[in-house]
């Protein structure tokens, strides 16, 4: 699932997971819980999470590959928020085939800057300020143009208009998944 901030991936995820019976996997909350865990790496995560900068490539593969690979194993998955540039993509393309996991479909929320800022006002996480969501609205305008791209050149983009009421998105996405 791709969306910029604040587009809906957390609660779609989680809606599409209960309905198919597979584990919502976001790369945020995973990052999030090394943070919580207090480790080295923990710590070093906190730094980019806080300034809505991306966490480097290295750090999100080692965290969430045995995550996604468990939950692949148990029947499947809804991945939110990764990969979130191209190269990722591509590196987890590499790793899917490894794995032997393959990526059914790429669904993008799409939400107008206004309604995203609106939304991201009225949560209270501790990146929702308004100097880092304009950095995080920045980064993701940044390298994820080019990823919806490149699912759209694999024939996998599902594209949904995410300013609807949750339920109306979440019918949307299904009546297209494959
Ligand atoms: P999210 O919960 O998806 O809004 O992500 C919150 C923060 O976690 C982002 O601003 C990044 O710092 C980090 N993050 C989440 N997913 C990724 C990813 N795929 N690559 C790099 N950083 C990520």
């Amino acid at each position: 699932m791709v969306a910029a901030p604040g587009g809906g991936k957390g609660t779609q995820g989680e809606r599409l997971a209960a309905d198919y019976g597979i584990q919502h996997v976001s790369s945020g909350d995973v990052l999030r819980a090394e943070v919580r865990a207090g480790t080295p790496v923990g710590r070093e995560v906190a730094g980019y999470q806080k300034r809505g900068d991306l966490v480097p490539d290295q750090i999100v593969f080692d965290l969430l590959t045995p995550v996604v690979s468990a939950a692949a194993a148990r029947g499947g998955y809804i991945l939110d928020g990764f990969p979130r540039t191209v190269p990722q993509a591509v590196a987890a393309a590499d790793v899917g085939r490894r794995l032997d996991l393959t990526l059914d479909a790429a669904v993008y929320l799409n939400v107008p800057d206004p309604v995203l800022l609106q939304r991201l006002l009225a949560r209270a996480r501790a990146d929702d300020t308004a100097e880092v969501i304009k950095h995080r609205l920045d980064v993701f305008a940044e390298t994820s143009g080019p990823l919806i791209d490149y699912y759209r050149d694999r024939g996998i983009l599902v594209e949904v208009d995410g300013d609807q009421p949750p339920e109306s998105i979440t019918a949307d996405i299904e009546a297209r998944l494959p």
